[in-house]
């Protein structure tokens, strides 16, 4: 079988390279243009000498992920049914802001935690993504991108089989869309990213790379449940932002809600945050799902407030969108609203966060890589 170039980070090409008795330099070519210039055909990689190239062909592949479905929500969120090497999904989302893109990636087919209200928890866990496939995603989402920027029609993609692009933006979204770049990674999509540390620290080291992807360290942010043992390690790496689910101020409903999540005691998880290593005006990110009926009364909001006074912590409030396989309702907007204004009034920074990309299941805990629903 041959190997996938994706899979090497920038100092396993050089050896890859120096194995085949070639200059360090090649390296550097061949990772601009496999990050850089999104070459996927050998044949068309110029720089490098006609013997090389076919040398490669016969031992290195470059495989992404193969697009087989793109649903553009009215919003202009973007969602990438993506299929793997061994026939494996996975889903991505790329989502407009202002004046950037976001891509929201998930690092596991399933995801072995099942918390309540999320789809992908519903799946258990299939397997890890690798570095290659983790990172593939961004190449899928900046072919998009580029081709949106390109004005191709309705920003189909050279993956994109016709029929797929009937679904894709209208000429509105694009309008709206064109010219943004792909700025900002979260890491929130299918599956706990820490459980699968080793591909994600190899990705997020690769991503850095100035002649490769170069995404600044503090436009990537990586959204964990909590790892028992992982946090610190994750911080000591100062990779990407922290951003933590937490979704209950105790750990009785954090049980009830999330209940693998909370065999990391809350206490504990709390006591690793308030040691949690930040730059000065940095501050993690702490997500709660507001669940209709369940965590978005005041005494919750109270109790939140406690829990987090010793964390430097900023709170994001995503109130629920219900669906059919998961057994929640969407909150009261005037309880969210109180529940945002407690928070504020007790120096508890908090923003509302309007999922994107409801009517095509992309927003938040909605991701579940179903292909039989295509069928
Ligand atoms: S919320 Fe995150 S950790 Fe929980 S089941 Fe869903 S993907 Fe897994």
């Amino acid at each position: 079988m041959k190997l996938n170039l994706l899979d090497f980070t920038y100092s396993e090409l050089e050896q890859f390279c120096s194995g085949l008795g070639e200059a360090p330099f090649r390296a550097r070519q061949l990772w601009q243009w496999l990050w850089q210039k999104r070459e996927r055909d050998f044949g068309r990689m110029t720089n490098i000498s006609k013997e090389l190239r076919e040398r490669l062909g016969q031992t290195a592949d470059v495989l992404w992920p193969e697009v087989v479905h793109v649903q553009a929500s009215r919003d202009g969120t973007t969602k990438f049914l993506l299929a793997l090497a061994d026939g494996q999904h996975i889903e991505t989302v790329l989502i407009p802001e202002k004046d950037h893109f976001t891509l929201c990636l998930s690092t596991q087919v399933g995801c072995a935690l099942g918390c309540t209200f999320c789809a992908t928890g519903r799946m258990g866990l299939v397997r890890n993504l690798t570095m290659a496939e983790i990172l593939g995603q961004i190449l899928v989402a900046r072919e998009h991108v580029a081709g949106l920027t390109q004005g191709q029609t309705q920003g189909q993609t050279q993956d994109q089989t016709p029929d797929q692009t009937q679904e894709l933006a209208t000429g509105q979204i694009l309008g709206q869309t064109q010219g943004l770049a792909l700025r900002n990674l979260v890491f929130m999509g299918m599956g706990e990213p820490l459980l699968n540390w080793e591909n994600l620290r190899r990705a997020l080291e690769s991503l850095h790379h100035p002649l490769g992807l170069d995404f600044s360290k503090r436009r990537i942010t990586v959204s964990t449940v909590g790892v028992p043992g992982m946090l610190s390690e994750f911080g000591a790496s100062g990779l990407a932002s922290l951003a933590v689910s937490l979704h209950a101020p105790t750990q009785d409903l954090r049980a009830r809600i999330m209940p693998r999540a909370a065999r990391f005691v809350l206490d504990d998880l709390i006591a690793e945050l308030a040691a949690y290593p930040l730059q000065p005006r940095q501050k993690i990110t702490i997500e709660y799902v507001l669940l209709g009926g369940v965590n978005d009364d005041l005494g919750h909001a109270r109790e939140l407030v406690r829990l987090l006074n010793k964390v430097k912590a900023k709170v994001n409030l995503i109130p629920f969108h219900p669906s059919s396989e998961l057994p929640y309702a969407a909150p009261d907007m005037n309880r969210v609203l109180a529940f945002e204004n407690l928070l504020k009034s007790k120096g508890l920074p908090a923003t509302l966060r309007k999922s994107k990309g409801q009517d095509i299941s992309a927003a938040c805990g909605q991701l579940r890589a179903d292909v039989a629903a295509l069928e």
